[in-house]
């Protein structure tokens, strides 16, 4: 489990995904790309183009059919369950479409969970999670439920659970698509803010002009392939 190359993040070598069926559906046909440290990529394509199967792939959530995942220079096939699991949790975040917020949890606990379950202490975790949680702009908020935050707050929690974790990469599978324009605008600064000072990475699928704008690299997927 060598580390290969510092800078390449995450690279993806002819990968292929067929859902079994039936019917069989080939989601994804031969796709080979590479995400270097500080990308700030957008992955954009129509609906059932292979956005989320790429990044759930990408993220170790799926199994290719076919092709290597390497994360960190580790490929992903040479884990086991356990190790893989480890993985996840210590190089990336996934901020998903729908905020995946605990209910019952404030947003500081909900920051501070995930920090719980790889380890941290229980002083350092609430450190961490308030500053994570003044980032994006919610340091007076700490103590409130979801339910007591807009939509946009919520997904600024979320932002903040994948921050506190300073991971290699962060994968959001169309962020923006449930936020009204003004929270999708105010989010997607927040990402640009975190790349450019936090130099976080960032793998972005989207089918939002405002965020592929903003992106530093585009790349344009159509029906499992990718067109550049
Ligand atoms: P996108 O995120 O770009 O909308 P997806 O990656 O979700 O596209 O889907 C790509 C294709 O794979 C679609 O034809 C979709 O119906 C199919 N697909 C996705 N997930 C599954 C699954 N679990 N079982 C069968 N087919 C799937
Ligand atoms: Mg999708």
């Amino acid at each position: 489990m060598h580390k290969i190359n510092e800078k390449i993040v995450l690279g993806l070598k002819g990968i292929r995904k067929t859902y079994e069926g039936p019917p069989a559906v080939t989601a994804l046909s031969g796709i080979d790309l590479q995400i270097n440290k500080g990308d700030f990529a957008a992955i954009v394509g129509p609906s059932g183009s292979g956005k989320s199967t790429l990044l759930n792939i990408a993220s170790g959530l799926e199994k290719p059919s076919v092709g290597q995942v390497l994360l960190d220079g580790i490929d992903l096939a040479t884990l086991s369950r356990e190790q893989l699991c480890d993985l996840r949790r210590q190089s990336l975040s996934f901020i998903f479409q729908s905020f995946n917020l605990f209910p019952v949890l404030s947003a500081v606990e909900n920051v501070e969970f995930t920090l719980l379950i790889r380890g941290d202490n229980k002083k350092a975790a609430r450190q961490k999670a308030r500053e994570s949680l003044e980032l994006v702009g919610l340091g007076d908020r700490w103590k409130h439920l979801p339910s007591e935050l807009s939509g946009g707050q919520q997904q600024r929690v979320a932002v903040a659970r994948a921050l506190a974790l300073q991971p290699s990469i962060v994968f959001a599978d169309e962020p923006t698509a449930n936020l009204d324009s003004k929270n999708a605008l105010s989010l997607i600064d927040l990402f640009v803010t975190l790349n450019k000072s936090h130099h976080m990475t960032f793998l972005i699928s989207t089918h939002d002009h405002r965020v592929v704008d903003r992106a530093s690299r585009k790349v344009e997927i159509m029906d499992g392939l990718l067109m550049n």
